[in-house]
């Protein structure tokens, strides 16, 4: 996936589904996040993500916070949804 990113195609797929699926949320994640592993720290942009639903309004933080992308998330764009 990092090596994906990385090629120009997958780059124009990723502009062209952020430009217009729907579930795509304006990125953030949880206040609680900076207590987890470093390794288990995520951020979240998908509006139909589980993890990221969990998280109530108020402990979202604008932003990666310099998280990796959750994996829901993740698999849930890359399926367009
Ligand atoms: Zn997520």
């Amino acid at each position: 996936m990092l090596i994906c990113e990385q090629k120009p195609h997958c780059l124009a797929q990723t502009g062209r589904k952020r430009s217009k699926k729907m579930p795509q949320v304006a990125t953030f994640h949880s206040v609680n996040e900076i207590q987890k592993p470093a390794n288990l720290r995520v951020h979240h942009n998908n509006g139909a993500c589980a993890p990221g639903r969990d998280i109530p309004v108020w402990e979202r933080q604008p932003g990666t916070g310099g998280f990796r992308l959750c994996d829901d998330c993740w698999r849930l764009n890359s399926q367009g949804r």
